[in-house]
């Protein structure tokens, strides 16, 4: 049936898990995060779909089930899932997207690796998730697209339907002209995203530095333009803008550009962590806690995290203050999310590695100062630590955005909690209020810890107090309403063009594509 709204999103709508030996859907557990969010566009229109990769033993299997019909608590939608093999899911997503495209877009020049890149084989996934998605649209339907790993999907559905709406969301940083050139197929990304009708982004710097790319390599004139909403300027912070681009034009074509930054679903948080069984979990840690601080930082494994940072800050504030030894405790939560990627398993045995000399340098029977987790916190449970924690340290390096430091706010309900943000996390333009610290700088890292530790009450409920009404206000609501709201102010006419067909065999990029 044709989609009024076609979602292309690399991951399922969707956990798959073994029961009883087969492999069944199952509907994600926590209704935070990015998916339940996308999903929920699927009840605001007729029909929707959702483009998504699967791997795949034999591509061509003629019993591989190539559309399925889902129906979940968000209504009916159909997922088109594209057979990939293991050796193209390698080369589209773990080399090219996190060898080369993830170092540039947070401006680690140095981690870039161009040699294993098979430039085809990305254009030929892309291709496949284009076709698919252009299979899937109605006539003048929204086609949206979903992150770098799937950059040139709108050049190719925009030649296999002219007709459609085209939107873009990034959901990483986007680097400004300096660094995105370092990536030679810089002209192919940035023609395919001109070919949109909207490109999003978290934060007014990112459509920036968007547009100092797209000028570096095309004539684009910047056609609109604002001032940036108080509540995003932090002024004098690393990543403030005052002014943000809102359109730009190439040739006769306009782009429409956004900058608002996904939220969290606030009203689910507070009521997680208000509820009996969160509290009386929060309250059995505090009581484990034995009188000390509790410190939490929660990540990804990545280079971009800033968790070897962190730590060694850490070490040396137990240096500094011997009278801290025994009363604060860290809890370092690093989830390895890329296994068997060299470069992240050389952060994470620094992090081992660098716990171990705290914990054994400071450490006692009674005392560990540091408590590495390297497994996933399920959702509820994780509520309940930041609910228990007198301090959340979010310090990457880089980072496009930043939930966990929104999730800590909308789970203080009490009021109480400091958080310590890293000017360099896309969302400190919004939690201003935060003690924004610089990870480049010992200095600046030492003092804001030793400031959130001692914090006076009133200074840090009035802090908080301005926090959480911001993460209700820009909650995950919020970004949706305003992604809506940039769909319905793109006008394309409907006889653009015919479509040409929406099937090409063997899903190879047309050769003008190059
Ligand atoms: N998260 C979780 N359990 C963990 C660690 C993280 O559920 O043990 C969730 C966390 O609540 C947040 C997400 O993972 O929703 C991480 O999102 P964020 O934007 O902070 O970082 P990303 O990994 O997307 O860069």
């Amino acid at each position: 049936m044709p989609s009024d709204l076609v979602i292309v999103y690399h991951r399922q709508p969707y956990e798959e898990v073994e029961e009883n030996g087969r492999i069944v859907r199952r509907e994600n557990s926590s209704p935070n995060g990015i998916v339940p969010t996308l999903k929920s566009f699927f009840g605001r229109v007729g029909h929707g779909s959702w483009v998504a990769w699967k791997l795949a033993e034999d591509p061509a299997d003629p019993n591989w089930e190539r559309v399925v019909e889902i129906e979940d608590s968000f209504g009916r939608y159909s997922v088109s899932r594209l057979p990939l093999t293991e050796a193209q899911v390698r080369s589209f997503y773990h080399i090219t997207s996190k060898e080369a495209f993830w170092p540039i877009l947070h401006s680690f020049k140095e981690r870039y690796n161009y040699d294993p890149v098979d430039w085809p084989v990305f254009r030929e996934v892309n291709w496949a998730f284009a076709e698919a998605a252009a299979a899937e649209a109605a006539p003048g339907g929204v086609v949206w697209v979903h992150d770098y790993n799937l950059w040139l999907v709108p050049g190719y559905v925009r030649r296999l339907r002219p007709d459609v709406k085209i939107a873009f969301f990034h959901h990483t940083p986007f680097p400004s002209a300096d660094m995105f050139n370092v990536l030679p197929w810089r002209r192919e990304i940035v023609e395919s995203l001109l070919a949109c009708d909207e490109v999003g982004f978290h934060i007014p710097r990112y459509a920036a530095n968007f547009v100092s790319v797209a000028r570096s390599l095309f004539d684009v004139a910047v056609t609109g333009e604002e001032k940036t909403r108080p509540d995003f300027s932090a002024d004098g912070t690393a990543l403030a803008e005052h002014r943000v681009p809102t359109r730009i034009a190439h040739g006769s074509h306009e782009v429409l550009l956004s900058a608002f930054p996904v939220g969290v679903d606030a009203g689910y948080i507070r009521e997680l962590a208000d509820g009996d069984d969160t509290r009386a979990r929060a309250a059995a840690i505090r009581d484990e806690l034995g009188g000390c601080q509790m410190i939490i930082s929660v990540a990804r494994t990545d280079y971009t995290k800033g968790n070897i940072e962190q730590l060694l800050t850490f070490e040396r504030l137990l240096e500094r203050r011997p009278e801290l030894r025994g009363k604060v405790r860290l809890m370092h939560v690093s989830v390895s999310a890329n296994r068997n990627m060299t470069a992240y398993e050389e952060v994470q045995s620094e992090i081992e590695q660098i716990t171990g000399r705290i914990n054994g340098r400071f450490g006692s029977f009674e005392w560990q100062p540091v408590s590495l987790i390297g497994q996933a916190i399920p959702f509820r449970e994780l509520v309940a630590y930041y609910r228990a924690a007198d301090v959340a340290w979010i310090t990457p390096l880089c980072d496009g955005l930043n939930l966990v430091a929104a999730e800590f706010c909308a789970a203080r309900g009490d009021g109480e909690g400091v958080l310590v943000l890293s000017e360099f996390a896309g969302i400190a333009v919004e939690l201003s209020e935060a003690v924004l610290t610089n990870p480049f700088s010992n200095r600046s890292m030492d003092a804001a810890i030793d400031q959130a530790l001692a914090m006076a009450p009133v200074e840090r409920r009035s802090r908080m107090e301005a926090l959480r009404a911001k993460v209700a206000r820009y909650d995950i609501r919020a970004w949706a309403a305003e992604q809506q709201r940039l769909f319905d102010s793109i006008h394309r006419p409907l006889d653009a063009a015919p479509a040409r067909p929406a099937s090409r065999a063997g899903g190879i990029p047309p050769r003008d594509a190059a």
